[in-house]
């Protein structure tokens, strides 16, 4: 019995290694004994070999020592004690001006992020996929945002869309919005032409009538604790009803954070990244915080965050749900502000949701899978045969504890491989 348990193994695998030796030959790069994170199961997949040809991870298995000897002209890449994901996805930013983006991009390199959701559209934008300058990631990019400024008729509803898409821009956000004519209007107009309609929960617009408008995406969790004065059956009804229809949401909590002054400085001081941040942009922080601070008052400043820290509970409450329910959520730290450094403040977005009871599994899925989902890129986000290379390598386990984000090693993208010293060497 043990024999044929055996023969079977050995069956078994020596396909397998005659597979890993013919796509070995042409590949671009090899990932020996490197453990992976696959993100479609809670899973960690342990000594793998892990092969990547034109931007394809075309193999992915056991690494023994059948694989030992590989004729290849292939980077091959010592994965030991290492691991591999997806990278990550920043699903609210905002870019800095144009002369700042090189450097913009390089620093969500450098933590791991490989694509971007811009939030606030510019025309600009537009030359970003062409400008060879720039470091290309992949970027989702807003047109410019609808504001409550604008009467929107059915006939200027459809040429905003009309002209967004043909631009080049990938979706529509809205802000703010006149009226519910105009909102209707615009979502028609998106349903029409197929273009994506998101942006904020609306003042004047019910939830009910946003979660069935075809709105795909709602930014900073708003709409749900604003309906709390109905009743908690209420908003169980709006959260039920965002899963249906698989209406995304973005809390961008750290936003908030900053905004409502709930970290001093000496804990905004810990945040990673900040050895990238030059000493005068520091100095700048500083004096903006200590300022606003001092214009607010020790007693206000204390009403104002026992106010948050009481909202921050509601608003926790409302993300657990909406993970419960079976929602999709995407993670984005809407960064701008002081001390939200680009790229690593996502990962203090992901504190926020550790803080509100989510596990580190459920997080790096919102940064990976889900964003790949929401953009309709089902062939990024995980790290499985067929998809695309588009991958970080760790020097420690990011499912454990995400502070394990801060080991990078290396970035997998568009068809290449930057080390960590090689992007610090294209900052400015
Ligand atoms: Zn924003």
């Amino acid at each position: 019995m043990r024999s044929l348990f055996l023969l079977a193994i050995l069956l078994f695998k020596q396909p397998a290694a005659a597979q890993v030796e013919k796509l070995a030959v042409n590949a671009g790069f090899i990932i020996r004994h490197v453990n992976v994170i696959p993100i479609t199961k809670d899973t960690l997949l342990k000594n793998q070999i892990v092969i990547i040809t034109n931007n394809t991870v075309v193999w992915i298995g056991p690494d023994n020592s059948n694989n030992s000897k590989l004729k290849t002209k292939a980077k091959v890449i010592d994965g030991t004690n290492k691991f591999l994901m997806p990278g990550m996805a920043d699903m609210h930013a905002h870019f800095p001006p144009y002369k700042d983006l090189k450097n913009y991009f390089t620093l969500n390199l450098l933590a791991g992020v490989t694509s971007i959701r811009s939030m606030r559209g510019d025309l600009e934008h537009l030359k970003i996929k062409v400008d060879n300058a720039l470091p290309q990631l992949h970027l989702y990019l807003s047109s410019p945002p609808i504001t409550k400024d604008l009467s929107i008729d059915k006939k200027t509803a459809d040429s905003i869309v009309v002209v967004s898409k043909s631009s080049g821009f990938n979706f529509l956000k809205v802000l703010s919005i006149k009226d519910s004519a105009s909102f209707l209007n615009l979502a028609d107009a998106c349903r029409s032409y197929q273009f994506t309609f998101c942006g904020h929960g609306l003042s004047n617009i019910s939830m009910e009538t946003l979660l069935k408008s075809g709105y795909n995406s709602i930014e900073h969790l708003t709409g749900y604790a604003e309906n709390l004065k109905k009743g908690e059956s209420y908003v169980g009804e709006l959260i039920k009803l965002t899963a249906k229809n698989k209406v995304y949401n973005c809390a961008t909590e750290d936003y908030f954070e900053i905004g409502y002054n709930m970290q001093d400085i000496s804990t905004l001081k810990k945040r990673n990244g900040l050895q990238y941040m030059h000493d005068s942009i520091i100095a700048r922080w500083d004096k903006e915080i200590t300022e606003d601070q001092a214009k607010i008052g020790e007693k206000k400043l204390k009403e104002q965050r026992d106010y948050y820290t009481k909202y921050r509970l509601v608003k926790n409450k409302i993300l657990v749900s909406l993970t419960k329910s079976g929602a999709p959520l995407l993670i984005g730290p809407d960064a701008g502000g002081a001390y939200a450094v680009p790229g690593f403040a996502i990962q203090e977005e992901m504190k926020h949701h550790v803080n509100a009871g989510l596990t580190n599994y459920q997080i790096l899925r919102m940064a990976t899978i889900n964003a790949a989902m929401y953009i309709n890129k089902e062939n990024n986000g995980s790290v499985e045969k067929g998809k695309e290379a588009n991958l970080i390598l760790l020097g420690a386990n990011p499912l454990s504890d995400l502070n394990n984000l801060n080991s990078i090693e290396g970035v997998f993208i568009n068809s290449g491989y930057k080390t960590i010293q090689e992007l610090e060497a294209g900052l400015k």
